[in-house]
């Protein structure tokens, strides 16, 4: 096992798009767990739009990283030393390790996964976070029935692919909201009716041909003009699901809100925000949900995985780019 913990940290605080300089390599010793600790070798990082939220000061559903920490990151790794009882030497555990090679847990929202069942980087995709965030956005927020229209903007993402895919199984016609022809054919290979490259045409014009009857569910991944072309398409009681405005996150000045928010008004429509932490309790009943359904054939999961932490700032940019091809996951390390 190395001695040295190769760790990225948050340097600056972003203005805009984060650039080289907002972060920093650091190597400090592999720490030592204590009582009722273990220590993690971490194998891969979860790379999501929200770390770009989680560096800015102020107030948010999750307090901001500081200046000088590991930035935070979902992970999943192996105990190599363990002083805990319920985390035995040789386990593969899902947490929130950060960016970095080594980290000490006390077990406190650690669960284990099994290598057996799935590759390891999925449980940081369809059967981690992005996959939750769908499952219970879509089916607890934004309630499809059977026939029901879903649009699903970031449609070839980790989440908006899940999305997509959830509706089909739930009998909606599913339509996708994607960034160049690449992706629109990926979201179509994975189910979706019909997608809209809204990199080729206006975004509204493009939904209001593919959903020429109205849309009942928009699953929002990306805010801004999509939202806005969305909300015009609205039928009578439709719900929107807010999950993320990715083409605001950088946004250094104010924030693009939908203009033609009466739409909500005049359909009797919901929107509503949702943050997918508060499903915790029961992410079991959906990870089981989903493994069942990736058995059965009926869910497809793509991670596109990058290879080191030394370039993490560019990881990242690649969600802002659109640049990955599903779940963004980054090989931390190998394995022995
Ligand atoms: P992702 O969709 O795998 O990757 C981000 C994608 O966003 C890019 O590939 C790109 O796709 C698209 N994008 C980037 N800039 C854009 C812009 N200016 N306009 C339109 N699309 C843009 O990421 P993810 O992890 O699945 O996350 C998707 C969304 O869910 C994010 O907004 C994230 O913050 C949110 N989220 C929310 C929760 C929650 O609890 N509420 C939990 C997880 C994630 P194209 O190439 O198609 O443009």
């Amino acid at each position: 096992m190395s001695e040295i913990n190769r760790q990225i940290l948050l340097a600056q605080r972003p203005v805009g798009e984060p650039g080289p300089e907002v972060f920093e390599v650091n190597e400090a010793p592999v720490p030592e767990p204590g009582n009722g600790e273990f220590l993690v070798k971490v194998l891969y990082n979860s790379v999501d739009p929200a770390m770009r939220g989680w560096m800015n000061e102020g107030r948010s559903y999750i307090q901001p990283v500081q200046l000088g920490e590991v930035m935070r990151a979902g992970a999943i790794g192996r105990v190599v030393k363990s002083r805990n009882d319920h985390f035995r030497e040789g386990a593969y555990v899902s947490g929130m390790f950060g960016v970095q090679h080594y980290a000490v847990s006390d077990g406190k929202g650690v669960i284990e996964v099994d290598p057996s069942i799935a590759p390891l980087e999925r449980y940081l995709g369809v059967l981690g976070m992005p996959g939750m965030t769908a499952y219970f956005g879509l089916l607890d927020v934004g309630q499809p029935k059977e026939g029901d229209t879903v649009l699903v903007s970031g449609a070839a993402g980790a989440v908006g692919a899940t999305v997509g895919q959830i509706a089909k199984i739930k009998g909606c016609r599913a339509v996708g909201v994607a960034g160049g022809q690449e992706k629109c054919d990926f979201a179509r290979e994975v189910g979706f009716d019909d997608v809209v490259d809204y990199k080729a045409e206006q975004a509204g014009k493009g939904i209001k041909r593919a959903c020429p009857d109205g849309v009942d569910v928009y699953f929002d991944n990306v805010g801004g003009e999509v939202l806005e072309g969305a909300l015009a398409r609205l039928r009578l009681n439709a719900r929107v699901v807010l999950c993320g405005a990715i083409s605001q996150y950088n946004n250094a000045d104010s924030l693009q809100g939908p203009r033609n928010y009466m739409a909500l008004l005049v359909n009797r429509a919901r929107m509503e925000g949702f943050v997918v932490f508060d499903y915790a309790k029961r992410y079991g009943e959906a990870a089981q949900q989903m493994a069942q359904w990736i058995q059965e054939g009926k869910l497809e999961a793509r991670e596109h995985v990058v290879d080191g932490i030394d370039d993490f700032q560019k990881h990242l940019m690649m969600l802002f780019r659109g640049e990955n091809f599903g779940k963004l996951v980054i090989k931390v390390q190998n394995d022995d």
